[in-house]
């Protein structure tokens, strides 16, 4: 594994250096409030461990879509705030991204300068070597720790370490090396738990899970293309039936390979995907013309037994619509079993965006061994793919 390792912080110069530290910041905001701090306390080890060996930081994020233009809701205000409470230090928040304000706070003596919003400039996702300097030479050395981020060739990304001392921040190796530890030499029984709306995200991950896996439960939207695979009635229940033929030709894939698949049997069925619909729990053959909004009580105790006899757990993609409370059973259910599993040993990684919200809403986000930061990171690296980011550092400590 030694050449795959990555470049580390504590082999860096950085004392008294400007240090251009990569994060991925890119919180959720609601009216410019906050409301879920991970990415920034996730942050926190690289900076803490940077700033302990005297380095200044120049820290620097995406924030939203804002798409090369400056647009006030994405300033990074709101984030230099929450970033300066949990530091407990000054942060200097400047106004632009590689101008004038950020030079100067560069070339001072603050300790964490925080740049303004990468995607502000049009050069960042276009990977613009001319912002790429200007970038670079704001800092004598670069940290990576973006793993969110790190699955895009942009600018900030694959461009200071063609050009600086370059080194990967905690969070993208303790990232890197627990999600290879799905790939590479798992203990068993694995399980990997898949869920959330589009088959189509996830295949690819399915694909290079078949050589791993011992067994994979399909909940939430994407099991219903399964079913329909199989021949069953599904009644208004979303589908990707331009995915059909391609499930088919996986599930026949698992069949071959001696994979267990897990499909719902019963499902909580509602007129319409909204919170006040007639809803209620039936077997899957009594679904009729209405939509499968959730995993019942039988798939979900089907689950949590397969998930408690497991030593590696794999969970990405919530059961049911859990962001309505009546639909968040099945979600809750599996996420207990693996809060319970974890407790008995297993390694058990949860990944995904609404994944992790989930278990935020259920106050569970340390019941799992891994919450991964990183959605679309998190299910590349999964399915096998080389990330930009890391391939770039790899390639700069050769
Ligand atoms: P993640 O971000 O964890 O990878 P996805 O983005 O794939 O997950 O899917 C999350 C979304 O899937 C949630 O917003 C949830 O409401 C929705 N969802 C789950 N099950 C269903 C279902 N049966 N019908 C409609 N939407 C669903
Ligand atoms: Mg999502």
């Amino acid at each position: 594994m030694s050449d795959r390792e990555l470049p580390s912080i504590d082999e860096l110069d950085v004392a008294g250096k400007r240090v251009l530290v990569r994060c991925d910041l890119n919180v959720p905001l609601d009216d410019g409030a906050i409301t879920d701090d991970l990415r920034i306390r996730a942050a926190l080890p690289t900076l803490e461990a940077l700033l302990e060996r005297g380095a200044r930081l120049a820290v620097c994020s995406h924030l939203g879509r804002p798409k090369g233009q400056v647009k006030d809701e994405f300033r990074l205000t709101p984030v230099a705030e929450r970033l300066s409470e949990l530091l407990d230090r000054k942060v200097t928040a400047v106004r632009d991204v590689v101008g004038d304000e950020a030079r100067e706070a560069c070339a001072s003596d603050d300790e964490v300068v925080l740049l303004e919003n990468l995607r502000f400039e049009p050069g960042e996702e276009a990977n613009d070597p001319g912002f790429t300097d200007a970038l670079s030479s704001l800092a004598d050395v670069y940290v990576n720790d973006a793993f969110g981020a790190s699955h895009r060739a942009h600018a900030s990304i694959v461009g200071p370490p063609e050009r600086l001392p370059s080194a990967a921040g905690r969070l993208l190796v303790n990232e890197v090396t627990t999600l290879e530890r799905l790939l590479v030499k798992p203990d068993h029984p694995y399980v990997a738990v898949l869920g959330g709306v589009k088959v189509s995200d996830k295949l690819d991950v399915i694909g290079n899970l078949l050589d791993r896996v011992d067994t994979l439960c399909i909940g939430g939207a994407m099991a219903f293309t399964l079913l329909v695979a199989q021949g069953k009635d599904v009644g208004r229940s979303l589908v990707e039936e331009d995915r059909v033929e391609d499930v088919k030709g996986m599930l026949e894939e698992a069949v071959a390979k001696g994979i267990d698949i897990h499909l719902p049997t019963d499902v909580v069925a509602a007129e319409e995907p909204t919170e006040d619909a007639i809803h209620e729990t039936v077997p899957l053959a009594q679904i009729g013309n209405r939509m499968g909004v959730d995993i019942g009580p039988e798939t979900t105790g089907d689950f949590a037994k397969t998930i408690l006899g497991a030593r590696t757990v794999l969970w990405n993609g919530p059961m049911g619509i859990f962001e309505i409370p009546d639909y968040s059973a099945g979600t809750k259910g599996v996420a207990s079993a693996i809060a319970e599993a974890t407790a008995e040993g297993a390694f058990t990684v949860a990944g995904g965006g609404d994944s992790a919200a989930a278990l935020a809403r259920f106050e569970m986000t340390d019941a799992v061994s891994h919450l991964s930061t990183g959605g679309g990171a998190s299910l590349e690296l999964l399915e096998g793919k080389q990330l930009p980011g890391i391939t770039a550092l790899r390639q700069a400590s050769k």
